[in-house]
């Protein structure tokens, strides 16, 4: 399968007439080649989604709320081949992309389209002189950026209150994971969108991605993706004044007090660790227990891990480098001192697999608890009291997420408060309402999105004074 760019409603061949192969994770064979688009393409895709802009920005709310919400359900429509090529592009499970990557992708088209119909904006009366309304305009072309994890559910995340505001967009999606982008511009056109409204460009971030965040004609960029990727895409984007979104990576706590129900804990903490086999930037990654449950609980989440099945609940890495990455952490944890208490290798098979990992004896200074590793390795380490386990969640340059075990209320709420993070979860987690903030504090990104967030991202405010 050769792939196009989906530019102005048509797909087409790269300016380059270059490709690249599209890899699938769980047998290494090459299963599609995609453009390596350059700045050429970029700036075709960018054009028409100008020419696109002004119609569709007139368009009523009512009009581009039926278009996206009948993307949905064409989107449901196709749920189960949409979930087996996002299965075979990204290497997960192919019942994790039934149950939460093709639904979410649905529910993000319904989500925005459903609240365009019901945004509001401001007024303030100034004493009895003048009568001062904010008109919130969609920006023109925005540029959206997404990750290889979650392909279809990130990608849906950005375009569907992109285009719900009234902007235009060009999105590149990883060119890791092409396939479900390119499925659903060709539902985009069944569902009746315009041309021009979607456009895909296809190919590598420093070249593809790069142009974008770096053409002129975009006025916002949003991006998900890591830290320093982040950082690059501010760099460029930054000095010609785009609004800029950045949800980046994390590095999340699980804390475990000793009064916790574990019978809830444990499991939900090891979804939250190898659930996409550790690849959610919302993974909780550095588990801190109380001390006095600290032996029952990794006891209970070694063997838990252990029991996890390879295809069922966890897939394949996203490459062999990434694979390579991971297990290079695995060898580090050793060299830092710490004890594999389950899993530590590669599985002896086709694909880039390794097994759910379990690392004890780790403090949290360490670089295994410092760095993203983005894979299936979690770190358990003890803590004496809530000061400490706030100390050690709160010890990264991360601040994505966390999640908190307590029966205590009123210690839920502190600790809550006091954690660096974007949301905290409290005996739960991943429990996601689409209308809530979503981002990251310190390294872990730069605004909000989700909700009115995100059509506030993707819309200018303008003050209209009427002087009475
Ligand atoms: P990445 O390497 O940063 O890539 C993200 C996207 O940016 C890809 O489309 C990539 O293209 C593109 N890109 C790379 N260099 C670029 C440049 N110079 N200019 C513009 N675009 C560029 O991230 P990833 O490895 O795909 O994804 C994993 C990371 O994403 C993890 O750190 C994870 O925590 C984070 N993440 C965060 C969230 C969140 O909501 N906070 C959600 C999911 C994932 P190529 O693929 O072609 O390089």
């Amino acid at each position: 399968m050769q792939l196009g760019n989906f530019i102005g409603g048509a797909f087409v061949p790269p300016r380059s007439g270059a490709y690249l192969d599209d890899i699938n994770p769980s047998t290494g064979k090459v299963i599609a080649q995609i453009p390596d688009s350059d700045e050429r393409d970029v700036d075709d895709a960018v054009q028409a989604a100008k020419r696109a802009f002004p119609a569709w920005s007139r368009t009523p709310a009512s009009e581009r709320s039926k278009l996206l919400l009948k993307l949905a359900d064409l989107i449901e429509q196709n749920l189960d081949v949409l979930a087996r090529v996002e299965a075979a592009d990204s290497g997960k499970p192919l019942s994790l992309a039934k149950m939460l990557d093709i639904p979410r992708a649905v529910a993000n088209f319904r989500f925005f389209a459903t609240a365009i119909l019901h945004a509001s904006s401001d007024a303030h009366i100034t004493d009895a002189a003048a009568i001062n309304y904010t008109l919130r305009q969609p920006l023109g072309v925005v540029g959206l950026i997404s990750p290889w994890n979650l392909p279809l559910y990130l990608l849906s995340w950005k375009i569907a209150p992109a285009i719900a505001a009234g902007n235009t967009c060009v999105a590149k999606p990883s060119e890791m994971t092409p396939l479900t982008a390119n499925r659903l511009a060709e539902l985009s056109l069944e569902a009746g969108i315009p041309p021009g409204v979607i456009n895909i460009v296809h190919g590598l971030g420093g070249k593809a991605g790069r142009a974008l965040t770096t053409h002129d004609d975009v006025a916002a960029i949003s991006f998900t993706g890591g830290t320093v990727t982040g950082a690059a895409v501010a760099a460029n984007a930054a000095p010609r004044f785009k609004k800029l979104s950045l949800e980046l990576g994390g590095k999340n706590p699980t804390l475990v007090f000793a009064d916790a129900d574990l019978d809830q804990a444990i499991p939900t903490s090891l979804r939250a660790a190898f659930w996409n086999q550790g690849e959610i930037c919302l993974c909780g990654s550095r588990v801190f227990v109380e001390q006095p449950v600290y032996d029952a609980f990794v006891e209970a989440f070694a063997a838990g891990a252990k029991k996890l099945k390879i295809e069922e609940d966890f897939g394949a890495l996203i490459s062999a480098a990434h694979r390579d990455k991971v297990m290079g952490y695995i060898e580090l944890a050793k060299q830092e001192g710490g004890t594999v208490v389950a899993g530590g290798s590669r599985v002896d098979r086709q694909g880039y697999f390794v097994e759910p990992t379990v690392i004890t004896g780790l403090g949290p200074d360490c670089r295994v608890l410092q760095e993203e590793i983005f894979g299936p390795v979690v770190t358990i380490t003890p803590f004496r009291d809530e000061a400490e386990a706030v100390r050690f969640a709160n010890a990264t340059r991360y601040g994505l997420s966390a999640s908190v075990w307590t029966r205590d209320l009123s210690r839920a709420h502190r600790v809550a408060a006091a954690i660096d993070s974007g949301t905290v979860w409290i005996n739960c987690w991943l429990l996601r309402d689409l209308r809530v903030p979503f981002g990251g504090m310190k390294e872990s990104g730069v605004g909000r999105e989700g909700g009115f967030d995100s059509l506030e991202f993707f819309t200018e405010a303008k003050n209209v004074c009427v002087k009475l």
